[in-house]
């Protein structure tokens, strides 16, 4: 009997179903693609498109075009809730789609109480369009004053973010007081040397790092912290760590203690075999793990597999995440803080090693022309 397979989100654990579906649609099978947007933007890449490094059609995908070039559907929308027994999808556009199998990839995002942080001055880490937007906004302040943006959150994001936002400061002989909030303390996951080359750097940039203290409320003008002090700030970046959206939740699926979809080992929802996860949205059940493309890449070829063996019959593969992850932070200046357990550096060929990476898997899955988009 033919199947229908739908894909909830086209982010970077997607991307290797996406690049296959003709074989599917081969097939007699159907496959429909529900996401907000026609473009899925590379998160490892968004700081330095932020800085200038990378044009816009440098780090996305078109996986509207993708989608329909391999004979599938491609629905701009999004899921608001699913029902699981009935394999029924509903959408924000008042659609419902049935599946017969059915696989997210729905992604996270900043987590902070927005009512706190709002307006046209603040712009959060995710989707990572927004940076396009925040990087048009300070090219956009006057030359002859300096322009006084804000970052919230003392991880890897905002320390990119920070450093990213001095670079194009600095690339377009701007001023600008950059001010980083890092909570109890920047990087304070990471072992020593990492913190401590950080906020070297941040410093040798003219960034001020302020730890141990809480960004709690933006009124437009001032960043207020816990300890009272204000901050002025006519932009503000939020990189707050970021979490799964609750749909799951409210959709009765079970869930780890982030909302995130729980899956076992074949990356496969507890209660319901048809159902597949992965990326950030995802809880593994064996094991917690970091909300890091890196997982969301790796899983790529098992997600492929394990949604065709769903299709076709056949047995599952299981996903056994590496044990310790590398991590590049892209600090701007052509330089790159490397990260992997005790390995600590800095260094132009760190970043080197990060852009060699992260245009090897643009080239991978930009198969729609769009780097040739004016
Ligand atoms: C600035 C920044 C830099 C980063 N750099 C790195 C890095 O260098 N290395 C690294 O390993 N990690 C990095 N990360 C972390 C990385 O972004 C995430 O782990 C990664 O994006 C997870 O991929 P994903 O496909 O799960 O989610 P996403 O990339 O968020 O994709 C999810 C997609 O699903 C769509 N979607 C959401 N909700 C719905 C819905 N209800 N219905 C349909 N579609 C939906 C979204 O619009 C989006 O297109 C960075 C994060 C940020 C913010």
């Amino acid at each position: 009997m033919k199947k229908h397979l739908v894909m909830v989100g086209a982010g970077h654990a997607h991307l290797t179903i996406l690049k296959n579906l003709e074989h599917i649609v081969k097939n007699g099978d159907t496959v429909t693609v529900i996401s907000p947007g026609n473009y899925q933007y590379y998160s490892g890449m968004g700081p330095g498109m932020l800085a200038g490094r990378y044009r816009p059609q440098d780090v996305r995908f078109d996986v509207k075009k993708m989608t329909v070039d391999r004979g599938g559907t491609f629905i701009k929308s999004r899921v608001v809730k699913i029902k699981p027994s009935q394999k029924l999808l509903m959408l924000s556009s008042d659609q419902t789609i049935p599946y017969d199998v059915a696989s997210f990839n729905t992604g996270s995002m900043v987590a902070l109480n927005s009512k706190q942080f709002m307006g046209p001055n603040v712009f959060s880490a995710k989707p990572i369009e927004n940076l396009l937007a925040a990087r048009k906004q300070i090219l956009e302040h006057r030359a002859d004053l300096p322009v006084s943006v804000t970052v919230v959150g003392g991880g890897p994001t905002g320390l990119e973010l920070a450093a990213n936002v001095r670079q194009l400061i600095v690339g377009h002989k701007k001023t600008a007081d950059i001010h980083l909030i890092a909570g109890k303390k920047l990087l304070g996951n990471f072992p020593l040397k990492a913190r401590k080359l950080a906020l070297r750097f941040l410093a040798a940039k003219k960034i001020t790092v302020i730890e141990n203290a809480m960004a709690e409320s933006f009124d437009s003008q001032y960043v207020t912290l816990s300890d009272g002090r204000r901050i002025l700030s006519e932009l503000v970046l939020l990189a707050t760590g970021v979490r799964p959206s609750s749909i799951y939740r409210d959709s009765g699926l079970q869930t780890d203690n982030y909302d995130g979809l729980l899956v076992n080992d074949y990356l496969q929802a507890i209660d319901y075999p048809n159902i597949f996860g992965g990326g950030d949205c995802i809880g593994l059940r064996s094991q917690q793990l970091a909300k890091v493309g890196v997982y969301a890449v790796r899983q790529n070829p098992i997600l492929w597999h394990n949604v065709m063996a769903k299709m076709k019959g056949g047995p599952l593969a299981k996903f056994v995440p590496q044990k310790a992850v590398m991590l590049i932070f892209n600090l701007g200046d052509g330089t790159g803080l490397f990260c992997r357990k005790s390995v600590v550096w800095r260094g132009r060929l760190a970043f080197k090693l990060k852009n060699t990476i992260d245009t090897k898997f643009m080239r991978r899955f930009q198969l729609s022309g769009e780097r040739k988009e004016p």
